[in-house]
């Protein structure tokens, strides 16, 4: 007799942050994406929380994609006893050695800053995890080919298809004793800008769909990124520098891609660029030493190929970027402008009108992105509050998550359609849209998966 298959949400439930699920069928447990939670105090709380089973019974980690909501929790499994193989493409794999390593290091300077300035509440402040438990979690990853069946565990076999969201991306369907339940992952937009677009996967009975965009649709202009163009024009005429805050992995890619299109159109002057950043620029290597997982027609020049290009890799190369006085662009993260080089840059352009402040994406509640978008008149970075001056643009053109209508178009595609759908990865608000939208359009039972809950997705066995 099979066991009884079931799976359980144990995050991106209600959220867009902290993914992870749970297969288990009898005694074989597979862990699909292991994300840290990100943004509020509450959420990044629930990282500290005492993994709800025991990691070293945990046979298999599937992993959908490198950002550290669905990866950088890898570590605490290892450090809390996991040691099975970690299934995921190479690009995954490539990707995720630099986020999981960034956010071990960030973790071990935060907590001896924290040490040393006496500031933590806790006597003794402990990081979640250490490098080493970083290393180790990369000795396990394990890459996988697209559209190829894995067997994963004895009955148990995943298969990865293109999500088209960041380099390596992919939904993962995996089959249970006969079970089949697909996850989607995070899902890219109809089209990327550089790398191939999303694959359809064969469909399930069980689907656990993202939501980010649930409630919200992307408008597609006639003349890509003419705000941001304009802006740029302006800003180099009356001899100012133009900072854009990009998300190190993709946004920074699309971000060049851009600004390569407009100055071969001539629709921007050609003026020096610089990345700073030392995530973005490891991605950026990544991304130019994969072509294969670019798309058709597409050339490491076309996001590379900048006239004037400056790569600086060093803390020494990046302040002599940010003593300049030039016209200038600079490319640098957090996307959010929650911490990373971006926040040097700011402190020199943010007091000047003459100068322009980029945002390239979705700004979160309660960070600077979001307060300088909502017109605020002074930011602090490092301890000091900097007057905000600076011509300041968002520019929505770049997304990385595909609308609303997309979204129900890659449902509407499955085959088979599933029996149930459990809505993930997306704010109450998203979901609950989106729900509502599956059950009129398609007729879909959509649910909206709860943080804990446990579902049953073989047949139930007769007593
Ligand atoms: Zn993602």
């Amino acid at each position: 007799m099979t066991s009884p298959v079931t799976l359980q949400f144990l995050g991106a439930a209600g959220t867009v942050t902290g993914s992870k699920y749970l297969l288990e069928a009898g005694d074989r447990r597979v862990v699909v994406d292991a994300g840290m939670y990100q943004g509020a105090k509450e959420l990044r709380e629930r990282n500290r929380e005492k993994f709800p089973i025991d990691a070293a019974a945990i046979d298999a980690v599937l992993i959908t994609h490198a950002h550290a909501d669905h990866i950088s929790y890898l570590p605490a499994l290892v450090d809390q006893g996991f040691s099975g193989p970690v299934f995921c493409t190479a690009g995954t794999s490539r990707l995720g050695e630099i986020v999981m390593l960034d956010a071990a290091h960030l973790m071990k300077l935060t907590t001896e800053q924290a040490r040393h300035g006496g500031w933590s509440k806790h006597p003794n402040p402990r990081s979640l995890y250490q490098v080493e438990d970083a290393e180790r979690a990369i000795d396990l990853l394990r890459t996988v080919d697209y559209e190829t069946d894995v067997e994963v565990l004895p009955g148990i076999t995943a298969r990865w298809t293109r999500a088209g969201h960041i380099l390596g991306s992919a939904s993962i369907r995996v089959s249970v004793d006969g079970v089949d339940v697909l996850f989607s992952g995070d899902l890219g937009r109809d089209d990327h800008p550089i790398l191939k677009p999303r694959d359809t996967p064969r469909g399930a009975r069980w689907v656990l769909c993202e939501s980010t965009y649930g409630d919200r649709e992307h408008e597609t202009p006639e003349v890509a990124h003419e705000p941001l163009a304009a802006a740029i024009r302006r800003t180099i005429a009356r001899g100012g520098a133009v900072v854009i805050a990009a998300f190190a992995i993709d946004r920074t890619e699309g971000v060049l891609h851009a600004l390569t299109q407009l100055e071969r159109e001539g629709r921007i002057p050609q003026v020096p660029v610089i990345v700073d950043g030392p995530m973005s620029l490891k991605a950026l290597e990544v991304y130019r030493a994969m072509p294969e997982e670019l798309r058709d027609g597409i050339d490491v020049d076309d996001f590379t190929g900048l006239k004037d290009l400056t790569l600086a890799r060093s803390g020494q190369e990046s302040r002599k970027a940010q003593r300049r006085t030039d016209p200038r662009i600079v490319v640098s993260s957090s996307g959010m402008l929650e911490g990373g080089r971006v926040l040097n840059h700011l402190q020199q352009v943010l007091p000047d009108p003459k100068n322009l402040v980029v945002l390239s994406g979705y700004q979160g509640e309660g960070t600077r992105g979001r307060a300088l978008i909502e017109g605020a008149r002074h930011l602090k970075i490092n301890g000091r509050h900097v007057p905000v001056r600076a011509e300041v643009l968002q520019d929505t053109e770049f997304s990385g998550h595909a609308g609303a209508s997309e979204l129900v178009r890659w449902i509407a595609e499955l085959d088979p359609q599933p029996e149930a759908l459990f809505l993930v990865h997306g704010e109450p608000e998203a979901a609950a849209a989106l729900e509502a939208r599956l059950e009129k359009e398609l007729g879909v039972m959509a649910v909206v998966a709860k943080h804990g809950e446990k579902v049953l997705l073989s047949d139930p066995v007769e007593e």
